[in-house]
């Protein structure tokens, strides 16, 4: 089982023939409320990926919470765990012209995951369970749930994204941390992939996945490491690439999956959501993933 403790959003966005320049206003052709947020994305690419997989966070108490979980249901995740608060539900507002973007995030409900929600839903996971966790929750809480899940038995995958400052101290409870470049940079310090990764590795870190894009990934451990090339294909919009990965990444692990066969397969779910617009749409099923594999 995939348990996801993170963000979920309602995306509003707007999509016109070209973005406004500051204090301007322009006509949009069309507005689009979905779900997103990284946890989101991430638990919906785990189940459509295969996995039962239950989202574990907060919205809000308003018309956009209903988006939110009815986005999460419809693509089979569990919601037991997804509690309102008070307030209004978290939002990415989004503008989209010409292939440009720019985005807002409103944290709102997401920012009142805590410690109580994280060991709430700990108490119901069992050892051998896969837990996805990424920053856009306070990062108190994101490294509180990583300590409890690695002292309860499960394999923790952390996705730094976006980089925010962290507690030196999580780095011993990640058994898998998937970065990309800038995230990678931002977190280290340093510029140099191998360098980075050894970074991650030299503070507990087990294994190093770090996500480059067109480029593949590169994989470290301390036993050594080793590049995957990317697979190819027409990139029509990389949003959700990375959602994409871990998501999958993290369902084929629960399944008992070895990393080394898991990479793989993540790295085609990255692939084939590049090959798609938008971000939760463009996650990739199974059969999807399966049948790219084979080819
Ligand atoms: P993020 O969205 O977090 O920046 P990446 O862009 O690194 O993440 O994408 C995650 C993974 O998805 C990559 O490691 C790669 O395997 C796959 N991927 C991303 N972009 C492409 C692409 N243009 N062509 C093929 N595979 C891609």
């Amino acid at each position: 089982r995939v348990l996801v403790i993170g963000s979920i959003t309602c995306d509003v966005t707007a999509f016109a023939d070209r973005l406004p320049g500051r204090g301007e206003t322009v006509l949009g052709r069309e507005l689009t409320l979905v779900l997103g947020g990284k946890g989101a994305n991430q638990a919906v690419a785990a189940a459509r990926a295969g996995a039962r997989t239950a989202m574990v966070g907060h919205v809000g108490r308003d018309p956009f919470a209903e988006i939110a979980l009815a986005g999460l249901r419809d693509n089979g995740v569990e919601t037991d765990q997804v509690t309102p608060v008070d307030g209004p539900t978290g939002v990415a507002h989004i503008r989209v012209a010409d292939g440009e973007n720019d985005i807002v995030i409103v944290p709102l409900a997401n920012d009142h995951v805590d410690a109580a929600r994280v060991d709430q839903a700990l108490a119901q996971a069992e050892p051998g369970d896969v837990l996805l966790l990424q920053l856009e929750i306070p990062a108190a809480t994101t490294a509180h749930a990583a300590r409890a899940g690695h002292e309860a038995g499960l394999l923790v995958v952390l996705d730094p994204a976006p980089a925010v400052e962290l507690p030196e101290s999580v780095w011993a409870d990640v058994d898998v941390v998937t970065p990309n470049e800038t995230e990678a940079a931002a977190i280290t310090g340093e510029t140099d992939e191998d360098a980075a990764a050894r970074w991650f590795l030299d503070r507990g870190v087990a294994t190093v996945i770090l996500t480059l894009g067109g480029h593949g990934v590169l994989m470290a451990t301390s036993g050594g490491s080793r590049r995957h090339d990317a697979y190819e294909v027409e990139a029509v919009d990389t949003t959700a690439a990375g959602d994409a990965f871990t998501g999958t990444l993290g369902a084929t692990l629960a399944a008992g999956t070895p990393l080394a066969e898991a990479v793989p397969r993540a790295m085609a779910a990255g692939a084939l959501a590049v090959t798609k617009p938008g971000a939760s749409p463009s996650l990739p099923s199974a059969t999807e993933i399966d049948t790219f594999l084979e080819q």
